[in-house]
């Protein structure tokens, strides 16, 4: 496909800025340039065909499945988009006077209290940007509680090895030691191995419930009580909220803290590199140590205030407001009936799919039901026929259906995670299915042209070390164009 640059043709034009209507500011003297930018030169319909047809070439839950698990990839209502974009919430400037943008306030002030409701937590902050800052910031709390104790001895967090990658590298930036628990046989925590690893030394545990094999651990309240008697908090992961939002809440598990994605269970697109927003929720014995641009009430109205053993600021001002906007009309849309369907609905999808499957493929942890996410393991297939996860997922490629999550979590070997979400219709996971086996017959069949899979992209299979290594990340016009 050709860039902008090769299309343009000297002179084409289109205009896209409005014309001026404020004074000309000109630059100080010596900072203009010498030569004029090189930019492409194009019409309008040549811009929007080059637009339109490389969002042909993406896949996106507008062009078909996306069971991405432990993503969240799922249809986000328009509606919200178009509320995130009124100018009261885009025109207001971050510095302006808070009783000029009331309402604004007020957004952050009802989201908290809502999303408050669904997690079991008292306060919250919507500075983080993404799950992983949100782990970050709340460590940091969890730091700076057991510091204002004056118990210097709490250095380790307890990580289960089913978690997500993002739990054990955000302890070590914190400055924490990881120290890993091991599951048991049914894919929960080994409550034997936690007794073990809990003590003095203890200043959290992470976790992810439903975990990341899509299961929800029935020991919940002891493995809480277990962490809290060794005096360590607790912290959920609530990255993916789909399954359990309207249904059980992380505060009343026994957790302390817990972080969101609003980018992945209340409605904003993602997949793109954001924005995003991971807002953390906490106890009100944590309250005070929440960041600062905590939105209270006063004398006058809503108000910022920095909470008074706040560990500071993890980004500018109050997060990545618009994000929270939608959420909001999200929750607002659905209501607490809706909330709480939209998690049975992406359970029962899941279980759909699973059952499907079973018999044509191995599911991993398959005895009891899953939650809104299921792990396929395929290493008897590979063993059999040579066909891997990798080749099986980059065959859904071919049948327009996004590859599931690849090789996680990393206790299960040749894993495939399916996360179908709650938007898709049953005719949908029916089709989806209906490829899973036909591609698992091909395994038998012709694992060569599974093997060579994709067939219908543009590129097929690069070398994703050396994609990853040694990134071409500079354009270089074809000869005669410099
Ligand atoms: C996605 C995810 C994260 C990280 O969220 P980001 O916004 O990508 O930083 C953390 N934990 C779990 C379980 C996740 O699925």
């Amino acid at each position: 496909m050709e860039l902008l640059f090769e299309k343009s043709r000297k002179g084409r034009r289109c205009d896209l800025l409005p014309p001026l209507d404020v004074p000309p500011a000109h630059l100080m003297t010596g900072m203009e340039r010498e030569t004029p930018l090189d930019l492409p030169e194009l019409s309008e319909v040549d811009l929007t065909r080059h637009y339109s047809a490389l969002e042909r070439r993406a896949h996106g839950v507008n062009s078909g499945f996306y069971p991405l698990g432990s993503c969240t990839m799922k249809y986000n209502p328009r509606i919200n988009e178009e509320l995130a974009a009124l100018p009261g919430f885009t025109g207001v400037h971050p510095t302006q006077s808070a009783d000029t943008a009331q309402g604004c306030l007020e957004v952050l002030y009802l989201a908290e209290e809502l999303l408050c409701e669904i997690t079991g937590m008292d306060a919250m902050t919507f500075q983080p940007a993404a799950g992983a800052h949100g782990e970050f910031t709340a460590l940091l709390m969890v730091k700076k509680y057991h510091l204002d104790r004056g118990d210097t001895a709490r250095t380790k967090i307890l990580v289960p090895d089913s978690a997500h990658g993002t739990n054990p590298a955000s302890a070590a930036m914190c400055g924490f030691t990881v120290v890993n628990v091991p599951s048991n046989p049914a894919g929960g925590v080994d409550l034997e191995a936690l007794k073990a690893a809990v003590g003095p030394d203890t200043a959290a545990l992470m976790l992810t419930n439903p975990n990341t094999l899509g299961l929800f651990d029935p020991n919940i309240l002891e493995i809480t009580q277990i962490v809290h008697d060794a005096g360590g908090l607790c912290y959920y992961d609530g990255a993916n909220l789909n399954a359990v939002m309207g249904v059980v809440r992380p505060g009343d598990m026994g957790f302390d803290l817990v972080h969101l994605n609003l980018h992945k269970t209340f409605s904003t697109p993602h997949g793109g590199g954001g924005p995003g927003s991971g807002p953390v929720g906490c106890k009100k014995f944590l309250k005070d140590f929440l960041p600062v641009f905590h939105v209270e009430e006063g004398a006058d109205g809503l108000e910022f205030k920095d909470p008074a053993k706040s560990i500071g600021s993890v980004k500018g001002f109050y997060g990545n407001f618009t994000v929270v906007v939608k959420a909001l009309a999200y929750i607002l849309t659905l209501g607490a009936q809706g909330i709480h369907e939209a998690a049975k609905g992406a359970v029962l999808n899941a279980n759909y799919l699973r059952e499907q499957l079973r018999g044509t493929y191995d599911i991993a942890y398959g005895d009891g039901p899953c939650m809104h996410e299921f792990v396929l393991t395929l290493h008897d297939l590979k063993k059999q026929t040579g066909v891997s996860a990798m080749d099986v997922a980059k065959a859904l490629i071919d049948h327009g259906i996004h590859p599931p999550t690849m090789y996680f979590p990393l206790i299960v070997e040749e894993v495939l995670m399916f996360e179908p979400t709650e938007t898709e219709s049953r005719e949908t996971l029916d089709e989806a299915a209906e490829v899973l086996k036909a591609i698992r017959a091909q395994a038998d069949a012709d694992p060569e042209a599974i093997h060579a899979a994709p067939h219908t992209t543009p590129i097929s299979r690069p070398d994703e070390v050396k994609a990853a290594r040694h990134p071409v990340l500079r354009y270089t016009p074809p000869e005669g164009q410099a």
